[in-house]
């Protein structure tokens, strides 16, 4: 575990860290540590450390809010970027689209671009979205994280997720180094998934509508106040553990149904407000959350023959 002096050295202008703990930049609160942690603040930061981790021969891990991962106990080799300082302004870019609207229907003359980098808090571009007014991002009031974070994981909620309004991405490939813009037409998105092999996202660019009916915060705090009621916000989790087995009721009815609630492992424990949730009350590690994740998984099996999936990423050795 660790890295040489000589890959110290090649690091020594950004602002790294040496094994350093991950449970810090989890929303689960756990994980070991990370050989070198950098949290840039610039694009061209994030360029000029994949470039030297690629001379150094170290694997790149990124990690935005990590609200949706589970740091292993082991933790990280090689370079960890976490994503959450690489914001700024969030920009208005009307009335471009991606691509440019034919023709000025009323429709889409109401459109509206916000451009945010990648580490900017979701939660920071939906307010911005409800202060001008533009509707299209109400259904993501309380999802944690990052908006790069967001579109990676094609987040949603409501019936909606990030694949209805993403107008277009800024990528950097980790293997030639370079950076391109990929319109909404070239992603793939799936459930909670886009197909990026092997790239960071910089920069994101969200289609949204004006409206003038001034509901767009309303709908928000709605939402919001659903989520706080429904979901153990305020206790260390990833969100919904599983996916939701398409045809099927949701994971989180399963879970209940097939006995789980309240199940545990030391400090891990199914949620009693939210089956899909899996909490760590304070000291769990996360062998404990990996355990009782599969508990829960041979139980649902036993019960119903369905084999839940995993939403949250396990990353680390
Ligand atoms: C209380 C709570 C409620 C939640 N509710 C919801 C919900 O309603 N709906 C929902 O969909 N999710 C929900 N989540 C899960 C999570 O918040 C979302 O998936 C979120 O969008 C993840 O963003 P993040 O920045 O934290 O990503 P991370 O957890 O840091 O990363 C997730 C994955 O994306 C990759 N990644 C992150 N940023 C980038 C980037 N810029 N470029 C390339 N790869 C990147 C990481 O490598 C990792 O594989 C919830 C989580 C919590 C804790």
């Amino acid at each position: 575990m660790g890295i040489s002096r000589d890959i110290k050295k090649m690091f020594a202008s950004f602002a790294s860290e040496t094994d350093k703990a991950m449970d810090r930049y989890t929303s689960f609160r756990v994980g070991g540590p990370a050989d070198l942690l950098v949290l840039p603040q610039t694009r061209e930061e994030i360029i000029a450390l994949v470039t030297t981790a690629q001379k150094a021969g170290l694997p790149v891990t990124v990690i935005g809010g990590g609200t949706n991962v589970l740091v292993t106990d082991k933790g990280i080799r090689g370079l960890v970027i976490v994503l959450t300082r690489l914001k700024g302004q969030i920009e208005q870019t009307s009335p471009g689209m991606n691509p440019e609207p034919k023709s000025p229907d009323p429709q889409t003359s109401n459109r509206v671009c916000l451009t945010a980098l990648a580490g900017e808090r979701l939660g920071s571009v939906c307010r911005h979205a409800g202060n001008l007014n533009l509707t299209g991002l109400e259904w993501a009031a309380g999802i944690p994280g990052t908006i790069g974070g967001a579109v990676m994981m094609n987040a949603g909620s409501f019936g909606s997720d990030m694949s209805q309004i993403v107008s277009e991405i800024e990528v950097l490939d980790l293997t030639t180094l370079k950076t391109a813009v990929l319109p909404a037409s070239g992603l793939e998105f799936s459930y909670r998934k886009l197909v990026l092999e092997n790239g960071i996202i910089l920069k994101v660019r969200l289609g949204l509508v004006k409206t003038d009916t001034g509901t767009v915060t309303e709908e928000f705090y709605r939402n919001l106040k659903t989520k706080q009621s429904t979901q153990p916000v305020s206790q260390a989790s990833a969100g919904c553990y599983f996916k939701n087995p398409p045809g099927f009721k949701s994971a989180g009815f399963l879970i209940e149904q097939a006995g789980m609630k309240n199940a545990r492992c030391n400090d891990a424990m199914v949620s009693d407000l939210h089956a899909n949730f899996i909490i760590n009350q304070g000291n769990a590690c996360a062998s404990d959350i990996l355990n009782l994740a599969d508990q829960v998984k041979k139980s649902v099996y036993e019960k119903f023959g369905i084999n839940l999936k995993e939403e949250v990423k396990t990353i680390g050795n």
